[in-house]
Protein backbone atom coordinates (compact mmCIF):
# COMPACT_ATOMS: atom_id res chain seq x y z
CA UNK A 1 0.00 0.00 0.00
CA UNK A 2 1.32 3.65 -0.33
CA UNK A 3 1.03 5.92 2.99
CA UNK A 4 0.50 9.72 2.80
CA UNK A 5 3.32 10.49 5.19
CA UNK A 6 6.10 7.98 6.48
CA UNK A 7 8.03 9.26 9.37
CA UNK A 8 11.39 7.72 9.10
CA UNK A 9 13.47 6.66 11.23
CA UNK A 10 13.24 8.19 14.41
CA UNK A 11 13.35 7.18 17.81
CA UNK A 12 9.72 6.69 18.59
CA UNK A 13 8.75 7.57 22.47
CA UNK A 14 4.93 6.74 22.15
CA UNK A 15 3.68 8.24 25.48
CA UNK A 16 2.83 5.39 27.47
CA UNK A 17 6.34 5.41 29.35
CA UNK A 18 7.90 2.49 27.19
CA UNK A 19 10.96 2.82 26.46
CA UNK A 20 11.53 4.45 23.30
CA UNK A 21 12.48 2.41 20.06
CA UNK A 22 13.70 3.10 16.33
CA UNK A 23 11.02 2.62 14.02
CA UNK A 24 8.85 4.19 10.95
CA UNK A 25 5.26 5.72 11.15
CA UNK A 26 3.33 5.20 8.75
CA UNK A 27 0.62 7.86 8.21
CA UNK A 28 -2.92 7.65 6.29
CA UNK A 29 -5.42 10.30 5.67
CA UNK A 30 -5.47 11.77 10.15
CA UNK A 31 -4.49 8.11 11.40
CA UNK A 32 -1.31 6.14 12.33
CA UNK A 33 -1.69 3.20 10.40
CA UNK A 34 1.69 1.37 11.22
CA UNK A 35 4.54 1.50 13.69
CA UNK A 36 7.44 -0.20 12.61
CA UNK A 37 10.12 -0.94 9.49
CA UNK A 38 8.45 0.41 6.81
CA UNK A 39 11.50 0.53 4.34
CA UNK A 40 9.92 -1.23 2.31
CA UNK A 41 6.39 0.88 1.65
CA UNK A 42 6.04 3.85 0.00
CA UNK A 43 4.44 6.79 0.71
CA UNK A 44 3.48 10.53 -1.03
CA UNK A 45 5.34 12.46 1.74
CA UNK A 46 8.23 11.80 3.90
CA UNK A 47 10.03 13.03 6.83
CA UNK A 48 13.52 11.59 7.54
CA UNK A 49 13.71 12.11 11.57
CA UNK A 50 17.07 10.06 12.22
CA UNK A 51 18.23 11.07 14.86
CA UNK A 52 15.59 12.70 15.91
CA UNK A 53 12.23 11.52 19.06
CA UNK A 54 9.03 10.52 17.35
CA UNK A 55 6.39 11.53 20.28
CA UNK A 56 2.84 11.92 20.44
CA UNK A 57 1.98 15.78 20.33
CA UNK A 58 1.72 17.60 23.18
CA UNK A 59 -1.34 18.76 24.65
CA UNK A 60 -1.71 22.02 26.85
CA UNK A 61 -4.91 21.88 29.25
CA UNK A 62 -4.82 24.75 30.68
CA UNK A 63 -4.14 28.06 28.50
CA UNK A 64 -6.52 31.13 28.04
CA UNK A 65 -6.82 30.93 24.15
CA UNK A 66 -9.96 31.72 24.52
CA UNK A 67 -10.06 34.65 25.81
CA UNK A 68 -10.70 37.92 23.88
CA UNK A 69 -9.34 40.40 25.84
CA UNK A 70 -5.90 38.57 25.34
CA UNK A 71 -6.20 38.77 21.64
CA UNK A 72 -7.75 35.16 21.34
CA UNK A 73 -8.45 32.60 19.17
CA UNK A 74 -11.31 34.41 17.11
CA UNK A 75 -8.77 37.05 16.35
CA UNK A 76 -5.96 35.52 15.99
CA UNK A 77 -6.13 31.65 15.07
CA UNK A 78 -3.15 31.37 13.43
CA UNK A 79 -0.46 32.67 15.75
CA UNK A 80 2.62 29.98 16.05
CA UNK A 81 3.51 30.37 19.60
CA UNK A 82 1.76 27.07 20.48
CA UNK A 83 2.51 24.51 17.81
CA UNK A 84 6.24 25.89 17.31
CA UNK A 85 6.47 24.39 21.09
CA UNK A 86 5.19 21.04 19.77
CA UNK A 87 1.66 21.39 21.13
CA UNK A 88 -1.57 19.69 18.96
CA UNK A 89 -4.42 20.33 21.42
CA UNK A 90 -5.36 23.15 23.34
CA UNK A 91 -7.77 23.13 26.15
CA UNK A 92 -8.98 26.40 26.67
CA UNK A 93 -11.53 27.93 29.03
CA UNK A 94 -9.87 27.96 32.20
CA UNK A 95 -9.92 29.99 35.45
CA UNK A 96 -13.82 30.05 35.42
CA UNK A 97 -14.35 31.87 32.05
CA UNK A 98 -15.55 30.88 29.07
CA UNK A 99 -17.00 31.75 25.75
CA UNK A 100 -20.87 31.24 25.82
CA UNK A 101 -22.76 29.50 23.85
CA UNK A 102 -19.91 27.14 23.69
CA UNK A 103 -21.57 25.58 20.42
CA UNK A 104 -21.38 28.86 18.50
CA UNK A 105 -18.24 30.07 19.66
CA UNK A 106 -16.73 26.31 18.25
CA UNK A 107 -18.57 26.72 15.57
CA UNK A 108 -17.21 29.99 14.74
CA UNK A 109 -13.63 28.60 15.56
CA UNK A 110 -14.14 25.44 13.41
CA UNK A 111 -14.38 28.42 9.86
CA UNK A 112 -10.79 29.75 11.02
CA UNK A 113 -7.54 28.42 10.09
CA UNK A 114 -6.16 27.43 13.31
CA UNK A 115 -3.15 25.48 13.38
CA UNK A 116 -3.41 23.55 16.48
CA UNK A 117 -6.69 21.31 17.79
CA UNK A 118 -9.27 23.39 20.09
CA UNK A 119 -11.29 22.50 22.73
CA UNK A 120 -13.19 24.54 25.81
CA UNK A 121 -14.28 23.42 29.35
CA UNK A 122 -17.20 26.17 30.24
CA UNK A 123 -16.59 28.47 33.09
CA UNK A 124 -18.20 28.57 35.96
CA UNK A 125 -18.17 32.36 36.37
CA UNK A 126 -20.12 32.33 33.04
CA UNK A 127 -22.10 30.03 33.92
CA UNK A 128 -22.93 32.03 36.41
CA UNK A 129 -22.90 34.99 34.92
CA UNK A 130 -25.45 33.76 32.03
CA UNK A 131 -27.88 32.54 34.78
CA UNK A 132 -27.97 35.89 36.37
CA UNK A 133 -27.39 34.80 39.92
CA UNK A 134 -25.03 38.32 40.75
CA UNK A 135 -23.01 39.21 43.98
CA UNK A 136 -24.85 36.92 46.38
CA UNK A 137 -25.24 32.93 47.58
CA UNK A 138 -27.02 31.36 44.63
CA UNK A 139 -30.75 30.08 45.50
CA UNK A 140 -32.15 26.93 44.84
CA UNK A 141 -34.05 28.16 41.94
CA UNK A 142 -30.20 29.29 40.22
CA UNK A 143 -28.39 25.77 41.50
CA UNK A 144 -31.24 24.19 39.32
CA UNK A 145 -30.77 27.08 36.40
CA UNK A 146 -26.97 26.61 36.37
CA UNK A 147 -26.86 22.81 36.37
CA UNK A 148 -28.90 23.31 32.97
CA UNK A 149 -26.42 25.61 31.73
CA UNK A 150 -23.88 23.41 32.63
CA UNK A 151 -25.81 20.05 30.78
CA UNK A 152 -26.06 22.47 27.73
CA UNK A 153 -22.54 22.60 27.88
CA UNK A 154 -21.38 19.63 28.27
CA UNK A 155 -23.81 18.06 24.92
CA UNK A 156 -22.24 21.51 23.52
CA UNK A 157 -18.88 19.31 23.66
CA UNK A 158 -17.04 21.01 26.83
CA UNK A 159 -14.54 18.71 28.20
CA UNK A 160 -16.07 19.79 31.35
CA UNK A 161 -15.90 23.31 34.06
CA UNK A 162 -13.65 25.57 35.03
CA UNK A 163 -13.74 27.73 38.28
CA UNK A 164 -11.80 30.63 39.47
CA UNK A 165 -11.59 33.67 41.64
CA UNK A 166 -14.97 33.20 43.08
CA UNK A 167 -15.16 35.45 46.17
CA UNK A 168 -16.94 33.29 49.48
CA UNK A 169 -20.37 33.90 49.00
CA UNK A 170 -20.33 30.78 46.50
CA UNK A 171 -20.01 28.09 48.16
CA UNK A 172 -18.42 24.22 47.93
CA UNK A 173 -22.18 23.12 47.84
CA UNK A 174 -22.86 25.74 45.53
CA UNK A 175 -19.79 24.73 42.85
CA UNK A 176 -20.64 20.84 43.60
CA UNK A 177 -24.12 20.66 42.45
CA UNK A 178 -23.15 22.87 39.28
CA UNK A 179 -20.69 20.27 38.61
CA UNK A 180 -22.58 17.13 39.57
CA UNK A 181 -24.39 17.50 35.38
CA UNK A 182 -20.76 18.21 34.20
CA UNK A 183 -19.34 14.61 35.81
CA UNK A 184 -22.59 12.99 33.90
CA UNK A 185 -21.42 14.13 30.69
CA UNK A 186 -18.65 12.69 31.51
CA UNK A 187 -15.98 15.95 32.38
CA UNK A 188 -13.49 16.89 34.17
CA UNK A 189 -13.43 19.43 37.29
CA UNK A 190 -10.66 22.07 36.66
CA UNK A 191 -10.03 24.64 39.14
CA UNK A 192 -7.82 27.59 39.90
CA UNK A 193 -8.27 26.98 43.47
CA UNK A 194 -10.03 29.80 46.25
CA UNK A 195 -6.29 30.07 47.46
CA UNK A 196 -3.42 29.59 46.30
CA UNK A 197 -1.29 31.11 49.44
CA UNK A 198 -1.71 31.06 52.71
CA UNK A 199 -5.38 28.74 52.10
CA UNK A 200 -3.64 26.65 50.15
CA UNK A 201 -4.02 23.54 51.75
CA UNK A 202 -7.88 24.82 52.71
CA UNK A 203 -8.52 24.95 48.98
CA UNK A 204 -7.12 21.12 48.17
CA UNK A 205 -9.74 20.07 50.80
CA UNK A 206 -12.29 21.97 49.37
CA UNK A 207 -11.58 20.93 45.95
CA UNK A 208 -11.50 17.02 47.07
CA UNK A 209 -14.80 17.68 48.70
CA UNK A 210 -16.09 18.84 45.26
CA UNK A 211 -14.66 15.84 43.61
CA UNK A 212 -16.27 13.57 46.02
CA UNK A 213 -20.10 15.23 46.10
CA UNK A 214 -20.48 15.78 42.61
CA UNK A 215 -18.33 12.46 40.50
CA UNK A 216 -16.11 14.54 38.94
CA UNK A 217 -12.49 13.34 38.39
CA UNK A 218 -10.68 17.10 39.16
CA UNK A 219 -7.63 18.45 37.94
CA UNK A 220 -5.99 21.25 40.47
CA UNK A 221 -4.88 24.32 37.45
CA UNK A 222 -1.28 25.74 38.40
CA UNK A 223 -0.60 24.01 41.08
CA UNK A 224 1.79 26.38 43.61
CA UNK A 225 2.85 28.12 47.04
CA UNK A 226 1.76 31.62 46.03
CA UNK A 227 3.85 34.01 48.42
CA UNK A 228 5.91 33.20 50.83
CA UNK A 229 3.39 32.38 53.77
CA UNK A 230 2.76 29.55 51.72
CA UNK A 231 6.13 28.71 50.89
CA UNK A 232 6.19 25.95 53.09
CA UNK A 233 2.95 24.00 52.25
CA UNK A 234 3.92 22.55 49.12
CA UNK A 235 4.86 19.22 50.90
CA UNK A 236 1.49 18.91 52.75
CA UNK A 237 -0.59 19.94 49.94
CA UNK A 238 1.11 16.81 47.56
CA UNK A 239 0.78 14.13 50.40
CA UNK A 240 -3.07 15.10 51.02
CA UNK A 241 -3.66 15.06 46.89
CA UNK A 242 -1.91 11.40 47.61
CA UNK A 243 -4.39 11.01 49.85
CA UNK A 244 -7.03 11.69 48.17
CA UNK A 245 -5.75 9.42 44.95
CA UNK A 246 -5.25 6.62 47.49
CA UNK A 247 -8.84 6.81 48.53
CA UNK A 248 -9.64 6.74 44.85
CA UNK A 249 -10.01 10.10 43.62
CA UNK A 250 -9.01 10.76 40.80
CA UNK A 251 -7.40 13.85 41.69
CA UNK A 252 -4.55 15.60 39.46
CA UNK A 253 -2.42 19.04 38.69
CA UNK A 254 -0.84 20.75 36.27
CA UNK A 255 2.47 23.00 36.32
CA UNK A 256 4.45 25.93 33.93
CA UNK A 257 7.94 25.71 34.54
CA UNK A 258 8.66 29.37 35.54
CA UNK A 259 8.05 31.27 38.93
CA UNK A 260 6.15 34.10 38.45
CA UNK A 261 2.28 34.11 37.56
CA UNK A 262 0.51 36.08 35.31
CA UNK A 263 -2.70 37.83 34.76
CA UNK A 264 -4.89 40.70 35.02
CA UNK A 265 -4.37 43.89 37.00
CA UNK A 266 -7.56 43.38 38.23
CA UNK A 267 -6.91 40.42 40.23
CA UNK A 268 -5.16 43.05 43.43
CA UNK A 269 -9.03 44.05 44.10
CA UNK A 270 -11.14 41.44 45.62
CA UNK A 271 -13.50 39.35 43.58
CA UNK A 272 -16.48 40.31 45.35
CA UNK A 273 -16.15 43.82 44.79
CA UNK A 274 -15.45 43.54 40.82
CA UNK A 275 -18.84 41.36 40.80
CA UNK A 276 -20.73 44.35 42.26
CA UNK A 277 -18.99 46.97 40.58
CA UNK A 278 -19.89 45.30 37.43
CA UNK A 279 -23.33 44.95 38.52
CA UNK A 280 -23.48 48.53 39.24
CA UNK A 281 -22.52 49.15 35.33
CA UNK A 282 -18.81 49.14 35.39
CA UNK A 283 -15.50 49.15 37.57
CA UNK A 284 -15.97 52.46 37.54
CA UNK A 285 -17.85 51.68 40.64
CA UNK A 286 -14.92 50.73 42.37
CA UNK A 287 -14.85 54.55 43.56
CA UNK A 288 -18.33 54.72 44.62
CA UNK A 289 -18.08 56.09 48.37
CA UNK A 290 -19.34 52.87 49.99
CA UNK A 291 -17.01 50.43 47.94
CA UNK A 292 -13.89 52.26 48.07
CA UNK A 293 -12.91 51.41 51.63
CA UNK A 294 -12.77 48.05 50.56
CA UNK A 295 -10.99 48.35 47.34
CA UNK A 296 -8.07 49.86 49.43
CA UNK A 297 -8.36 47.04 51.87
CA UNK A 298 -8.33 44.44 49.61
CA UNK A 299 -5.38 45.88 47.60
CA UNK A 300 -3.65 45.90 51.26
CA UNK A 301 -4.65 42.24 51.38
CA UNK A 302 -2.82 41.23 47.89
CA UNK A 303 -0.32 43.46 48.74
CA UNK A 304 0.60 41.14 51.31
CA UNK A 305 0.37 38.24 49.88
CA UNK A 306 2.21 38.76 47.33
CA UNK A 307 5.58 40.43 50.38
CA UNK A 308 4.93 43.68 48.81
CA UNK A 309 4.01 45.65 45.62
CA UNK A 310 7.48 45.29 44.09
CA UNK A 311 6.77 41.95 43.35
CA UNK A 312 4.01 42.84 40.99
CA UNK A 313 5.52 43.72 37.14
CA UNK A 314 3.47 45.61 35.06
CA UNK A 315 2.70 43.81 31.74
CA UNK A 316 0.47 45.06 29.44
CA UNK A 317 -1.36 44.03 26.29
CA UNK A 318 -0.75 47.44 24.60
CA UNK A 319 2.62 49.46 24.63
CA UNK A 320 2.20 51.71 27.30
CA UNK A 321 5.72 53.13 28.23
CA UNK A 322 4.93 54.78 31.72
CA UNK A 323 4.49 50.86 33.24
CA UNK A 324 5.75 48.50 30.64
CA UNK A 325 7.95 46.11 32.23
CA UNK A 326 7.66 48.79 35.13
CA UNK A 327 7.17 47.44 39.16
CA UNK A 328 3.45 49.02 41.01
CA UNK A 329 6.21 50.45 43.18
CA UNK A 330 8.26 52.08 40.97
CA UNK A 331 4.75 53.13 39.67
CA UNK A 332 3.41 53.82 42.09
CA UNK A 333 6.32 56.55 43.43
CA UNK A 334 7.03 58.06 39.91
CA UNK A 335 3.55 59.33 39.77
CA UNK A 336 3.23 60.25 43.54
CA UNK A 337 0.54 57.53 44.66
CA UNK A 338 0.10 55.32 47.16
CA UNK A 339 0.14 51.99 45.82
CA UNK A 340 -3.41 51.07 46.21
CA UNK A 341 -4.31 54.42 43.86
CA UNK A 342 -2.07 52.72 41.28
CA UNK A 343 -3.33 49.41 41.47
CA UNK A 344 -6.67 50.74 41.03
CA UNK A 345 -5.99 53.37 38.29
CA UNK A 346 -4.24 50.66 36.09
CA UNK A 347 -7.53 48.76 36.72
CA UNK A 348 -9.44 51.07 35.11
CA UNK A 349 -7.10 51.82 32.59
CA UNK A 350 -7.80 48.23 31.24
CA UNK A 351 -5.78 45.86 28.76
CA UNK A 352 -2.77 45.99 32.00
CA UNK A 353 -1.62 42.44 32.86
CA UNK A 354 1.30 42.08 35.04
CA UNK A 355 3.54 39.15 35.78
CA UNK A 356 4.22 38.27 39.90
CA UNK A 357 7.59 37.08 41.14
CA UNK A 358 5.68 35.06 43.77
CA UNK A 359 7.16 31.01 43.78
CA UNK A 360 9.80 29.78 45.54
CA UNK A 361 11.69 27.00 42.35
CA UNK A 362 12.61 23.97 45.02
CA UNK A 363 8.45 24.20 45.03
CA UNK A 364 8.05 24.44 41.32
CA UNK A 365 10.43 21.51 40.92
CA UNK A 366 8.65 19.49 44.12
CA UNK A 367 5.51 19.75 42.16
CA UNK A 368 6.68 19.03 38.50
CA UNK A 369 8.75 15.40 39.51
CA UNK A 370 5.26 14.76 41.57
CA UNK A 371 3.74 11.49 39.66
CA UNK A 372 0.23 13.14 39.80
CA UNK A 373 1.30 16.30 37.86
CA UNK A 374 1.85 17.14 34.22
CA UNK A 375 2.50 19.90 31.83
CA UNK A 376 0.35 22.94 30.92
CA UNK A 377 1.09 26.41 29.90
CA UNK A 378 -1.81 28.40 31.65
CA UNK A 379 -0.64 31.17 28.81
CA UNK A 380 -2.31 32.91 25.85
CA UNK A 381 -1.47 33.17 21.97
CA UNK A 382 0.69 35.79 21.57
CA UNK A 383 1.85 37.69 18.54
CA UNK A 384 5.48 37.23 17.88
CA UNK A 385 7.01 40.73 19.39
CA UNK A 386 3.73 42.04 20.78
CA UNK A 387 3.04 43.77 23.53
CA UNK A 388 4.73 42.25 27.24
CA UNK A 389 4.54 39.00 27.55
CA UNK A 390 5.02 35.77 30.14
CA UNK A 391 7.50 33.09 28.74
CA UNK A 392 5.77 30.63 29.03
CA UNK A 393 3.74 31.52 25.74
CA UNK A 394 6.24 30.42 24.00
CA UNK A 395 8.51 27.83 26.35
CA UNK A 396 6.63 26.11 28.16
CA UNK A 397 6.97 22.21 26.53
CA UNK A 398 10.32 22.65 25.70
CA UNK A 399 11.42 24.08 29.06
CA UNK A 400 9.70 20.98 30.38
CA UNK A 401 11.38 18.47 28.02
CA UNK A 402 14.62 20.45 27.70
CA UNK A 403 15.91 21.99 30.82
CA UNK A 404 14.18 20.21 33.60
CA UNK A 405 14.20 16.72 31.41
CA UNK A 406 17.43 16.90 30.00
CA UNK A 407 19.64 19.39 31.36
CA UNK A 408 17.89 18.83 35.30
CA UNK A 409 17.92 15.10 34.93
CA UNK A 410 14.77 15.26 36.12
CA UNK A 411 12.88 13.12 33.99
CA UNK A 412 14.11 10.74 30.57
CA UNK A 413 12.29 11.57 27.52
CA UNK A 414 9.57 8.87 27.83
CA UNK A 415 8.71 10.28 31.10
CA UNK A 416 9.05 13.82 29.94
CA UNK A 417 6.33 12.95 26.77
CA UNK A 418 4.14 11.58 29.12
CA UNK A 419 4.16 13.99 31.43
CA UNK A 420 3.48 16.78 28.43
CA UNK A 421 1.14 14.30 25.85
CA UNK A 422 -0.55 11.21 27.27
CA UNK A 423 -1.31 12.13 31.07
CA UNK A 424 -3.31 15.37 29.99
CA UNK A 425 -4.82 13.71 26.86
CA UNK A 426 -6.12 10.40 29.24
CA UNK A 427 -7.01 13.67 32.11
CA UNK A 428 -9.48 15.31 29.32
CA UNK A 429 -10.91 12.77 27.70
CA UNK A 430 -8.88 12.92 24.11
CA UNK A 431 -9.22 9.41 23.82
CA UNK A 432 -7.71 9.54 20.20
CA UNK A 433 -4.83 11.80 20.57
CA UNK A 434 -2.01 11.54 23.42
CA UNK A 435 -0.49 8.54 22.35
CA UNK A 436 1.17 6.51 19.17
CA UNK A 437 -0.16 4.06 17.96
CA UNK A 438 -1.85 2.58 15.20
CA UNK A 439 -5.64 3.99 14.40
CA UNK A 440 -5.20 7.06 16.67
CA UNK A 441 -4.65 10.63 15.20
CA UNK A 442 -1.86 11.60 14.09
CA UNK A 443 -0.24 14.45 15.99
CA UNK A 444 2.73 14.44 16.37
CA UNK A 445 6.17 16.21 17.98
CA UNK A 446 9.05 15.35 16.39
CA UNK A 447 12.19 16.84 18.20
CA UNK A 448 15.56 17.04 18.95
CA UNK A 449 16.58 15.56 22.66
CA UNK A 450 19.83 16.69 22.40
CA UNK A 451 18.90 20.41 21.34
CA UNK A 452 15.15 21.19 22.26
CA UNK A 453 14.87 24.40 24.79
CA UNK A 454 13.01 27.05 25.21
CA UNK A 455 14.87 30.58 24.70
CA UNK A 456 12.17 32.95 25.97
CA UNK A 457 13.05 34.97 28.92
CA UNK A 458 11.27 37.19 31.91
CA UNK A 459 13.54 40.34 29.88
CA UNK A 460 13.08 38.92 26.42
CA UNK A 461 9.88 37.07 26.26
CA UNK A 462 9.45 37.22 22.51
CA UNK A 463 11.22 34.28 21.12
CA UNK A 464 10.57 30.62 19.91
CA UNK A 465 11.78 27.60 21.36
CA UNK A 466 14.54 25.84 19.46
CA UNK A 467 15.19 21.43 18.69
CA UNK A 468 11.35 21.29 17.39
CA UNK A 469 11.79 20.75 13.15
CA UNK A 470 8.72 19.39 12.40
CA UNK A 471 4.85 19.01 14.18
CA UNK A 472 2.02 16.59 12.58
CA UNK A 473 -1.51 17.84 13.22
CA UNK A 474 -4.17 15.39 12.51
CA UNK A 475 -1.49 13.56 9.54
CA UNK A 476 -0.43 16.95 7.61
CA UNK A 477 2.99 18.69 8.73
CA UNK A 478 1.90 21.97 10.18
CA UNK A 479 5.09 22.74 10.97
CA UNK A 480 8.17 21.41 8.76
CA UNK A 481 11.99 22.34 8.82
CA UNK A 482 10.86 25.33 11.01
CA UNK A 483 8.64 26.41 8.51
CA UNK A 484 4.56 27.07 9.43
CA UNK A 485 2.51 25.95 6.79
CA UNK A 486 0.98 27.98 4.53
CA UNK A 487 -2.43 26.02 5.57
CA UNK A 488 -3.78 25.27 8.88
CA UNK A 489 -5.01 21.75 10.57
CA UNK A 490 -5.68 22.31 13.29
CA UNK A 491 -9.41 21.23 13.98
CA UNK A 492 -12.16 21.86 16.64
CA UNK A 493 -12.46 19.42 19.24
CA UNK A 494 -15.77 18.36 21.43
CA UNK A 495 -15.55 15.63 24.05
CA UNK A 496 -15.59 12.17 22.90
CA UNK A 497 -13.98 13.18 19.37
ZN1 LIG B 1 -5.87 30.52 36.77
Amino acid sequence: MTFDLIIRGGTVVDGTGAAGFVADVGIVGDRIHAIGDLSSADARDEIDAAGLIVAPGFVDVHNHASNEMEGGILNIPDVENQIRQGVTTLISGNCGGSPWPLGAHLDAVSELPIRQNYGLLVGMGRIRMEAGVGAKAATGEDIATMQSLAALAMDEGAFGMSTGYFPAFVTTEEIAAVARPIAEGGGVYATHMRSEAAGLLDSIAETIRICEASGCPGQISHIKCWGTRAWDKADQALAMIDEARARGIDLTADRYPYRASFSGVANVIPSALRIEAGERGGMEHLRDADLIDDVRAGIGDYMIEIDGPENLVFAPLEPMPDIDGKTLAQVAQERGEEVWETALEMTLRGKVSSIYFVMLEENIRKFMQHPAVFAASDGHLRVLGKGVSHPRNYGTFPRWVGHYGRDEGFFTVEEVVRKCASMPADKFGLHNRGTLEARKIADIVIFDWDTIIDTATFEDPHHYPEGIPHVIVAGKPGLRDGEVSAESYGRVLRLND
